[in-house]
């Protein structure tokens, strides 16, 4: 073992830093793992907002927010887990905000918050459109002030198992090569998404599913993994993100024909329905011709100059840069791309997962707030709220516990599985199967799914991982060696893919951001309103379901 902490926490993003400065204001001895430096995170990319019911722009309160929250779930999001994400978002908002945190703010000197899709009220509080980044650089100064170390540019391989407990983690040395141990009394699984399953992603290049894929392999529950999101407003063709705060702003939705198409789909709720609800539509209108090359455009010309450089500078900067247009003057192509998964390793209301002294807290963990569908501004609320909530649990856990004990064999087993992938001289690069995967996602299981395209790509996985048996890292060296963290990643993949389409197959329904208009067009509570469950057992994924924990919202039609 190289070192040891009370807790490790793997990821550095906000859910990570959060957990992090949480178990160390509990009094626990902390240090974060991340591959990236942690403002490189992909929380940094997070424009819109994050959503608590503060109520500043219009009557509001942590039920209507646990209502709306429910209502866009599609009502499998757990609700004892909504009503404490609700009630505690408000005191975690006034804490960032004490740390230092410039949100935009009202005339009247208190925070401004913006309408965001499928919400009752104007709840979304915001920095301009760089939320994440300002989040982010607040939480990475706290994580400075306490001194908490970095295990910077170290990639999580392997969760260690022992007696019973999750006991550390085995790590590549991404700057200097090699494998490290680290041991923990606790682990906080933190690693974000998975986004880079699919070609066309908002996701950076790190979303790869690490964490849920080292759960998974422990033979761990992920839950809902079906259901990932996709956000309507992805510029075409790069697939970078425009904010939903665009729409909030009061931009429109126009197809080739110049309609606001979405007043046939969502006539009360238009451009600001659930993103599920827009990206179905949008994809409607593109299949059925009214697009503009695989696109449509989303047209902020009518909110003028000052309003567009005030509040959206950030997304005219974007569409300038990767669509060439400037949006104070033209529309910008948009279309649906991943985004978001509302799939994850499943936790309790404190991320405690079903291993003893394994956490998991973000985007690569499913509580469940989201549910089938989750709404703007409530992903990075969660990584706050539940990031706080697995810290101070995990440093609990922590200090009442003494011993370490990561045995020699998990080491050594590991070095020899990595010598046997750097030893190998032929066969194919990684690379391609890569990006077969992130096609044939996008092709088959995107955000309409058709029985026999989902079967297919089941197959296309199983031939995918077969192939990736015999994958070759050419890069042998130590430093920084990106082909082989790239090996390691897409193994990741291809077994969470593997998850979601077999979970994709088995729910013969539709909800949320799971669609099957041809088959199982409308949402059946009396046989699936559970969550699905996903463990890795004989080297394939197998699926069981869950109860949805229910306080007092039942199923209702979703209307728009
Ligand atoms: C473009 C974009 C805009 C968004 N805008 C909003 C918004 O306005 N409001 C909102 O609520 N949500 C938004 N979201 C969603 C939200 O930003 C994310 O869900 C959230 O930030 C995820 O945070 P996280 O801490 O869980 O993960 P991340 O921020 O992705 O952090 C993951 C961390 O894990 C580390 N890591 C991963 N794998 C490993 C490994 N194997 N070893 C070591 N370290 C590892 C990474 O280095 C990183 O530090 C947006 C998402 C995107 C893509």
């Amino acid at each position: 073992m190289d070192a040891s902490h009370d807790v490790l926490v793997v990821g550095a993003g906000c859910a990570g830093m959060r957990a992090a400065i949480a178990a160390h204001d509990a009094g626990a001895d902390v240090a974060m793992i991340s591959k990236l430096h942690p403002t490189r995170s992909h929380s940094g990319a997070a424009e819109g907002g994050i959503n608590a019911a503060l109520g500043n722009a219009a009557e509001d309160s942590p039920e209507s927010h646990a209502y709306d929250t429910v209502k866009g779930s599609d009502y499998i999001g757990d609700q004892d887990a909504i009503e404490i994400f609700t009630r505690e978002a408000p005191g975690d908002i006034y804490e960032l905000e004490r740390w230092g945190a410039v949100f935009s703010r009202r005339e009247d000197g208190r925070l401004a918050q913006r309408p965001f899709g499928a919400a009752g009220s104007p709840r979304t509080v915001y920095a301009a459109d760089i939320t994440g980044h300002v989040l982010i650089q607040v939480l990475y100064e706290q994580v400075v002030k306490r001194d908490i170390p970095v295990y910077e540019e170290y990639f999580a391989w392997k969760l260690v198992e022992s007696d019973g407990r999750c006991q550390g983690v085995i790590c590549w040395d991404l700057l200097n090569g090699g494998l490290k141990t680290l041991g923990g009394k606790t682990v906080v699984l933190a690693t974000g998404g998975a986004g880079r399953q699919y070609r066309a992603t908002t996701n950076a290049y790190a979303c790869t599913g690490d964490g849920m894929a080292m759960a998974l392999h422990l033979g761990l529950p992920l839950k809902d993994m079906e259901f990932m999101q996709f956000h309507p407003t992805t510029m075409f063709p790069s697939g970078i993100l425009i904010t939903e705060g665009c729409r909030g702003e009061g931009g429109y939705l126009i197809n080739s024909d110049g309609e606001r198409f979405m007043k046939r789909y969502a006539p009360n709720a238009m451009e600001l329905a659930s993103r599920d609800v827009v990206s179905r539509s949008e994809q409607t209108e593109i299949d059925e011709g009214r697009g503009i090359k695989g696109s449509v455009w989303l047209d902020l010309r009518h909110l003028g100059a000052e309003k567009i450089l005030e509040r959206l500078p950030g997304s005219r900067e974007l569409a300038m840069t990767y669509a060439g247009v400037d949006p104070i003057f033209d529309p910008i192509p948009v279309r649906p791309g991943a985004h978001y998964h509302m799939g994850g390793v499943e936790t309790g209301n404190d991320g405690e997962t079903e291993l003893t002294g394994l956490y998991a807290a973000g985007e690569c963990a499913c509580v469940s707030v989201h549910g089938a569908n989750r709404l703007g501004g409530n992903s990075l609320m969660e990584t706050i709220t539940f990031g706080r909530r697995s810290g101070t649990a995990a440093a609990e856990w922590a200090l009442s516990h003494t011993t370490i004990d990561v045995p020699e064999t998990a080491e050594r087993d590991a070095e020899r599985e990595l010598k046997a992938l750097l030893d190998r001289s032929d066969g194919e690069r990684p690379w391609k199967i890569r990006d077969e995967l992130g096609q044939s996602m996008l092709e088959n299981f995107g955000v309409f799914r058709r029985e026999e395209k989902m079967v297919r790509q089941e197959e296309i996985i199983v031939e995918l991982r077969e192939r990736y048996r015999s994958v070759v890292v050419e890069d042998k060296g130590e430093v920084f060696n990106s082909d082989l963290t790239q090996a390691l990643e897409l193994g990741n993949m291809l077994d969470t893919a593997w998850t979601m389409v077999q979970a994709g197959i088995a729910r013969k329904e539709s909800r949320g951001a799971h669609s099957r208009p041809y088959d199982f067009p409308t949402r059946d509570d009396e046989q699936f309103m559970k969550h699905s469950i996903s463990r890795w057992a004989d080297g394939r994924p197998e699926l069981s379901y869950k109860e949805v924990r229910v306080t007092k919202w039942e199923p209702q039609e979703r209307k728009y």
